[in-house]
């Protein structure tokens, strides 16, 4: 009989497209269904409250799946450095199969798992799941990588169509004892006192079936998307960053349902190359590991960034700043664990650029708030908004507020929904409200702070 099989899943929270998983169910004999919680930040950056919440929703999902299939999903705590070698000798098992991860710290110890677990007779595999392309395949001609997403398109795209999605496999059949597991409710993932997580409930499904209600939607809505997609108000983008973010929807998946619902490529072009965004984000971590905490553009590193005020910072938190659009972001962020790509990129300039706040600080608010944080989009697109990145927006570009929700939310229908005392104001008055009881003035002069922001960025260039 064959030995059993250990798949140890990360970012790969689904049974549909799951190459390790295929693998094992082909292999033959019992697969065991292994989730540890790591939080060594030596490798891997450990999750922010929105994501914890979310993790919790996506792996009582996930052991749902596989106890209605008679297979459980084994969760275990601590250095997995230890627990997967512990798990497979505990299943008696013969092989070890995981999805590959991008993070330097997560390369680091698969690589020397893979060798250890090999020096102890087992068969070891990785395989490419969580993007279109590996980093590797997309390079230029001299070896480097991409550092201008256009031309990082252009390559990734001629490499051709990404592989077809692999079904569930047929049975997952469970070892006959199955190693120990953890109770999932014992990693207070949840938030309890306070609990804020009302706002997520209602905004979100967690696990693969919510993923793959989100991408029919999307499939139907290809148009829309093309047209709408920078309204905060339309709720026109697919929603499904937080899935891709832990794997209950693959790219690949994504991409062939997306293509084929428009086989002659005229409304996806737009969706397809958000998805490229992050695949060249995936690509810019593995280039540069400490895309989360240093600037690209190491002149940046003499950037006079105003001294840190608890005070300011949490203004712009809590959506305090004066500045609708802003504060309307900044509260579905509190409230949902999600933001308008839109607004996030305004959001995230005012607090570079009217508040000369590093965008460290914005990135790790993001990072605990965000359901989608991750360590590849959340840090370049910061980078990015800073003019800190590669490929980055000019410094000199600074968004103004109130233009912005102006052009993206005439009406001001997303203001109302997230900032109640203003509901009352009409589409003239919203964007700049003036002696409105209960909301804050302005805490910039937007001029004067943009012409600071000038002056701080000529005096690190040139
Ligand atoms: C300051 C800032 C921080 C951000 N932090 C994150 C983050 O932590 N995690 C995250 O997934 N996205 C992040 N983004 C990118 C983008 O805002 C979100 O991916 C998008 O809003 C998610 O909503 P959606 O799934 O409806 O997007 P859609 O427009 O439907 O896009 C589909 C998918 O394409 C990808 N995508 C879209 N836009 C981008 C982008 N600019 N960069 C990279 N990938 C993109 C996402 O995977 C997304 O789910 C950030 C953007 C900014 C400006």
């Amino acid at each position: 009989m064959t030995a059993a099989s250990v798949v140890w899943l990360r970012d790969d929270l689904r049974l549909s497209d799951n190459p390790a998983l295929t693998a094992a169910a082909e292999r033959g004999g019992p697969v065991v269904v292994l989730f540890v919680l790591d939080d060594d930040p030596a490798v891997t950056r450990p999750r922010g409250g929105a994501s914890r919440w979310w993790l919790h929703g996506s792996l009582a999902s996930l052991a749902d799946e596989l106890r209605s299939r008679g297979s459980a999903l084994v969760l275990r705590r601590g250095s997995a450095a230890s627990i997967v070698p512990a798990v497979a000798a505990e299943a008696g098992a013969g092989a070890v199969f995981w999805n590959r991860r991008y993070e330097a710290g997560e390369r680091e110890q698969d690589a020397s798992l893979k060798s250890a677990l090999r020096g102890q007779g087992l068969e070891v595999r990785s395989f490419a799941a969580s993007l279109l392309s590996e980093p590797e395949q997309v390079r230029r001609a001299d070896g480097e990588p991409y550092g201008v997403y256009s031309a990082y398109v252009r390559a990734a795209r001629a490499l051709g169509a990404p592989r077809e999605p692999l079904p569930v496999p047929a049975a997952l059949p469970a070892p006959s004892v199955p190693p120990s597991s953890d109770v999932l409710e014992d990693w207070e993932l949840l938030p309890t006192s306070p609990d804020w997580a009302a706002g997520l409930r209602d905004t979100w499904t967690p696990g693969e079936r919510g993923g793959g209600d989100r991408l029919a939607a999307l499939t139907g809505r290809l148009e829309e998307y093309g047209h709408d997609r920078d309204l905060p108000a339309a709720d026109a983008t697919s929603r499904l960053s937080p899935h891709l973010r832990n794997g209950e929807v693959s790219p690949h998946q994504v991409w062939h349902a997306v293509t084929a619902a428009d086989p002659a490529g005229r409304s996806s072009g737009k969706f397809l190359g958000e998805l490229l965004w992050r695949e060249f984000n995936y690509s810019l971590l593995t280039a540069h590991p400490r895309l989360g905490d240093e600037n690209l553009r190491p002149a940046f590193d003499r950037f006079p960034w105003n001294p840190a005020d608890p005070a300011v910072l949490e203004r712009w938190q809590r959506g305090r700043t004066g500045f609708p659009l802003v504060d309307a972001g900044m509260r579905q962020l509190w409230t949902t664990g999600w933001m308008h790509n839109r607004v996030r990129m305004v959001t995230a300039s005012f607090l570079v650029k009217n508040l000369l706040i590093d965008w460290r600080e914005g990135e790790r608010w993001f990072w605990d708030t965000l359901v989608d944080s991750d360590p590849a989009n959340n840090a370049a697109n910061w980078q990015w908004v800073a003019g800190t990145g590669i490929d980055p927006a000019p410094y000199f570009r600074v968004f103004n507020p109130v233009l912005q929700s102006r052009k993206f939310d005439p009406e001001g229908t997303y203001l109302r929904t997230w900032l109640p005392e203003l509901a009352h104001l009409d589409a003239a008055a919203i964007h700049e409200p003036r002696g409105v009881t209960g909301y804050p003035v302005p805490m910039v002069d937007l001029k004067a702070s943009r012409a600071a922001a000038l002056r701080a960025f000529d005096s690190i260039s040139g």
